[in-house]
């Protein structure tokens, strides 16, 4: 795939770089490096001043960046704002508590293994490379350097090849903001020149947001190098109504579940599992909200739902919703992308799902929600855990045992009752099975990428 930015809600090639070659590479190998050298001795304070300057010029760029953002991937304008907000505030989040986060583990009776002191200490690991996908072009690398900034690591960003200004946007962010020239480099490379970076000796570590190929591609050359992987990898969540649930509340969270991002969000509600009291309530509902989003340019503060990112993704979308089609589901509504320039499609509820069908157990990426009618919990759980995946699970409920039941046996990183899932710094976030694997956020996530060094002193 060429590094270019193309606008989805018209086709327009906006710009196209040259991939870095081999030189260029080698070049910000050995800056990262040579500044993780002296970038590990900074104190927590002054990782903080620059990380605060980074939030606080991100603020006041809100408007332009977020139109870059939407150029490129097709996110509503709104929304892209929202995001870099959402930004703003992780970075001041880990600013304020990495120091807390990463401070000594002291044993509170060093006696008992014979030592005097005792205690564990997290220390960075070193160069990180991060390759990341350009559904949330700034919040999927924000959350990864933040707190990796904060604990003394130094990154490169391998960002998707069709957000290239966004990435080069964030490399120039924390250069501005006071961080040494090195701290955070963009690599404008496509993804067959990820293994040569992955391997090389100065890069400690990787942390990839993306798709099952992607994610078992960088972890297995990483565990060949013995080197430290995070995988934020794809997921198909379960939205599960009972009947003791406020049915309206959850059928217009549902909207938002679904569509939010234009439908391509990794924690998307995907599967929509309703208990059959409630099913005819809910879904007409459902349906309703979905008809009622306005689908058009994402510039246009009116609109609900952009474009898809690109050309494929659509495709994908189309391609798994015939399949559906074909083995006898019923399209309650949307289905077919209308006609003219750029990638939109509408969004979109199929019933009579059978497991036959590849939209049981895959991810559709796009605004396109499958609906089951079930019987009893038991039915809820078992297709709630059917797919591979294990991300962010919701459940909407009211009776304090079923809440007990899903938190129990819901196969996911999360589980949301009675709300939509969402990232926060605060909370950790991440997912199970082929989900992936490690945390990010709060502070778990600052940890995943430090050395918990073991110090015992007699
Ligand atoms: P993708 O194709 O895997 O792309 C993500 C990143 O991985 C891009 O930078 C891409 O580079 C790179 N990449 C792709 N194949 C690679 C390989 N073999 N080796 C090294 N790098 C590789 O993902 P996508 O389809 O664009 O993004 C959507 C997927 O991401 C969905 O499955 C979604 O659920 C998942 N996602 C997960 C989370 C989470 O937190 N769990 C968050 C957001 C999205 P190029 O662009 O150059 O190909």
């Amino acid at each position: 795939m060429a590094i270019r930015s193309v606008n989805p809600a018209t086709g327009a090639v906006v710009r196209a770089f040259e991939p870095l070659d081999a030189a260029q590479i080698e070049e910000r190998l050995s800056r990262a490096s040579a500044t993780f050298a002296t970038y590990r001795r900074t104190t927590f304070a002054q990782r903080a001043e620059w990380l605060r300057r980074a939030a606080d010029l991100l603020d006041a760029e809100l408007h332009d960046i977020a139109v870059t953002m939407t150029t490129e991937m097709g996110k509503t304008l709104r929304s892209a704002e929202a995001e870099a907000a959402k930004c703003a505030k992780g970075m001041r989040f880990y600013a304020e508590h990495a120091e807390g986060f990463l401070a000594d583990e002291p044993l509170s009776d060093p006696g008992v293994v014979g030592a005097k002191r005792a205690f564990g200490r997290y220390q960075p690991l070193g160069v990180v490379l991060a390759v990341m996908p350009w559904n949330f072009p700034l919040w999927q690398v924000v959350r990864f350097a933040a707190p990796a900034l904060m604990a003394g690591n130094v990154g490169l960003l391998k960002h998707a090849s069709n957000v290239p200004q966004c990435a080069l946007y964030l490399e120039d962010l924390f250069l501005r903001a006071g961080f040494p020239a090195g701290a955070f480099q963009t690599l404008l490379i496509g993804a067959g020149q990820v293994e040569g970076v992955l391997r090389d000796p100065r890069v400690a570590a990787a942390t990839v947001t993306g798709s099952e190929p992607a994610g078992q591609s960088v972890a297995s050359i990483c565990g060949h190098e013995i080197k430290k992987t995070v995988l934020e990898l794809g997921g198909s969540d379960a939205f599960v109504v009972m009947p003791s649930a406020d049915v309206e509340r959850a059928a217009s969270v549902a909207v938002t579940a679904r569509c939010q991002n234009n439908g391509q969000s990794c924690i998307a509600a995907k599967r929509f599992i309703v208990h059959e009291d409630v099913y005819d309530q809910f879904a007409q509902l459902f349906v309703d909200g979905m008809r009622a989003l306005k689908v058009g340019d994402p510039m246009d503060p009116g609109t609900d739902v952009g474009p898809l990112a690109t050309e494929g993704g659509r495709q994908d979308i189309e391609e798994l919703l015939a399949d559906a089609v074909k083995h006898g589901a019923s399209v309650l509504c949307g289905g077919t992308a209308p006609a003219g320039p750029g990638w939109f499609f509408p969004p979109t509820v199929v019933g009579d799902i059978t497991p036959d069908m590849r939209l049981h157990l895959e991810e559709a990426f796009g605004p396109l929600a499958t609906i089951y009618r079930v019987p009893d919990l038991d039915t809820a759980v078992e297709i709630a855990n059917a797919t591979t995946f294990g991300l962010g699970s919701n459940a909407w409920t009211t009776d304090p045992a079923e809440q007990e039941r899903f938190i129990t046996d819901l196969d996911a990183g999360a589980v949301f009752i009675n709300g939509m899932v969402t990232s926060h710094p605060e909370l950790p976030f991440g997912g199970v099975r082929r989900s992936g694997y490690g945390r990010e956020l709060s502070a778990v996530g600052i940890r995943e990428f430090c050395n918990l060094k073991t110090v015992w002193a007699a």
